[in-house]
Parts: structure tokens; C-alpha cells; sequence
């Protein structure tokens, strides 16, 4: 939440630097804050339309040099799979996904969408065809029109009228009587943590990128508010490759595959019935999760 407004001067300099790519993650603020040193190669060129199948190929990666965070990472992901990261906290898996992007570069090994190394595609083309929905939804000072039309600048009118129907916001903008022109923000409308959801896949919707990249809630949300949302990404992630840094057994049952990431690596992966009858990692994260959501009262599901 702390994230979620911001001053002008900051706002300018995000929508600035958005044809770049720098906005849009978890830690874009720290990106922000610390430019990193990720350019285009002399000779990259714009991605082509992307399917999405996207391939870790013997991927290592550390903050520091001395002390990797992921090593070995192997993973062939097709074009429209839906694959769930689990894994306990700290084991990498924002690391792993802000690697597809390349909000960081990996030390070694290649990452590859539709077999072409990300680092032969210009950053900004490349980003263009990935979405990520994230707990903090970056909102700025503005009407809800604008905070929309983020998701792909020069979009129309009716493509925003129509995004917003498709992540359930046209009820709410009816409602309210600027309608699309109601400014949010400190001295607008607030919006509640499912608006501030729903308004971050409304943009997506807009984008319309066969990559998606979804950073499951913790918590914030109501159990109602909360289901509502997941229908919507569930139908957000129709016909896009969806990778999921998941929390919710819902999202992690119905994963065509789920990825245990562990600190020593990608542990096992599978379906759901498969690593529960493995009796792995999986099975005993599940064990525990399932147990510290019936002590939280919270329905799994
Ligand atoms: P969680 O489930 O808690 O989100 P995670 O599996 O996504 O955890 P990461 O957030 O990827 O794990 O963190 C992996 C490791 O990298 C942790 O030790 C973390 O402290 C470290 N780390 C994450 N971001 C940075 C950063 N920007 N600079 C340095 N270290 C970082």
C-alpha cells in the first residue's frame, strides 16, 4: 500500500520510463531507485508476436555475485501452459520470474520465448508482450481512464470501455458520476484493495500479452473479494502462458503443472495429485499450508 501513491514528479518519470519496461514489477521502485544496467544488445531486434513458450536453459542468478540465488534452473514451458511456483519464502521465485522480463540478467545460461534468446529482443518489445499483475497495484493520481489506458498508451475508447468490462470495473464506473472520469488518488475516489486489483487487470486486458506473469495476494482481500478476483485472472490467464507465484490452493490445483522451487533448486514438478502421491516437498509444503489456513480460518479455496 505504501506504494500506492505517489508523488507527481515519480509518476512522470514511471509513464517516462514505461516504454522501457522499468515500471510494472514488484521491486520497481528499488529498479527505479537503482537504473539498472540493462540495455538492449547494439544489434537486438523487436520481438515478433510471441506464442509464449518460454525455456530456462541452465539459469544462474545472484544479487551478488558471490552468493547465487538460483543455479541449474532448467525448465521447458509451453505456449498457453498455466505453471504454479511454490516454494518457501525467500526460495526464489520472484527472482525466477523477474528473470523473464530481465529486470535482472542471468549470470549464466539463456532464457528463451518461442526458442529466441531474450537478450537478442529490444527490452521495450519484449516487455510489451508480458503482463504482470502484483499484490501492490501501482495506481497514480489520475481518472481511472488514465490509470486504464497504463496498460497500453494510445489506446482507444472503446478498448478501455472494453477492458474494464472484462475485469468486472464497468459496474463501479456506472456508479460513479464521473464515470471513467473520476479521479482517484489522494484527492479522488479511493478504491478498495479488490477495485485496485481489478483496475490492475483491466490494464492487462488491455495489453493483451500471451506472457502473464501473476504475483498471487498474500492476504488484504476478503474471502468474497478474493474469489471474485481469482475468476477474473482465471480468465485473464485464457490462451496466455500464465506463470504464477502462487499462494492459493485453488490456483496450485488447478496449475497444469506446479514448480517446487526450493533454496536448492527446482525440487519436483508435476500436477497436483502426482506430487501429493510422490510424497516430496510438495506434499509436505501442502500438509502445512492447508493446516496454517485452517488455524487462520481462512477458506482455502
Ligand atoms: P516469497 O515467497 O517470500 O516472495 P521468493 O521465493 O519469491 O519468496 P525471492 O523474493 O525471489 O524469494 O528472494 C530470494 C532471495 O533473494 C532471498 O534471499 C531474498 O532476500 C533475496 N533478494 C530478493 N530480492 C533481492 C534484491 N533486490 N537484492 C538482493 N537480494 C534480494
Amino acid at each position: 500500500v505504501g506504494v500506492f501513491y505517489r508523488p507527481l514528479d515519480k509518476i512522470a518519470a514511471v509513464i517516462e520510463t514505461y516504454p522501457k519496461g522499468i515500471a510494472g514489477f514488484r521491486r520497481y521502485q528499488e529498479l527505479l531507485a537503482t537504473e539498472p544496467d540493462i540495455a538492449d544488445a547494439p544489434d537486438a531486434v523487436e520481438a515478433p508476436p510471441l506464442k509464449g513458450e518460454i525455456r530456462f536453459e541452465g539459469v544462474r542468478f545472484g544479487y551478488a555475485k558471490d552468493r547465487p540465488i538460483l543455479s541449474h534452473i532448467d525448465l521447458a514451458i509451453r505456449a498457453g501452459e498455466t505453471v504454479a511456483f511454490v516454494g518457501p519464502s525467500g526460495a526464489g521465485k520472484t527472482t525466477l520470474l523477474s528473470l523473464l522480463p530481465r529486470f535482472y540478467e542471468v549470470d549464466a545460461g539463456r532464457i528463451t520465448v518461442d526458442g529466441i534468446d531474450l537478450r537478442e529482443l529490444t527490452l521495450a518489445s519484449l516487455r510489451r508482450q508480458i503482463g504482470i499483475v502484483q499484490q501492490d497495484v501501482f495506481l497514480f493520481a489520475g481518472t481511472i481512464r488514465e490509470n486504464i489506458a497504463y496498460g497500453r498508451l494510445g489506446a482507444s475508447e472503446a478498448e478501455i470501455v472494453e477492458a474494464a468490462r472484462r475485469a468486472r470495473l464497468d459496474r463501479m464506473i456506472a456508479d460513479l458520476p464521473a464515470g471513467l472520469d473520476t479521479v482517484i488518488g489522494e484527492r479522488g475516489v479511493k478504491l478498495s484493495g479488490g477495485q485496485k486489483q481489478r483496475l490492475a487487470i483491466a490494464r492487462i486486458f488491455l495489453k493483451n500479452p500471451p506472457i502473464l506473469i501473476l504475483d498471487e495476494a498474500t492476504s488484504a482481500l476478503d474471502t468474497e473479494t478474493e474469489k471474485a478476483i481469482q475468476q477474473s485472472l482465471t480468465e485473464l490467464a485464457q490462451g496466455r502462458t500464465t506463470l504464477v507465484i502462487a499462494h492459493r490452493l485453488a490456483t496450485i490445483r488447478h496449475a497444469d503443472r506446479i514448480v517446487v522451487v526450493t533454496p536448492a533448486g527446482i525440487a519436483e514438478q508435476g500436477r497436483h495429485e502426482d506430487l501429493i502421491r510422490a510424497g516430496g516437498p510438495y506434499q509436505a509444503l501442502h500438509e502445512a499450508q492447508t493446516l496454517t489456513w485452517q488455524a487462520a480460518g481462512t477458506a482455502a479455496e
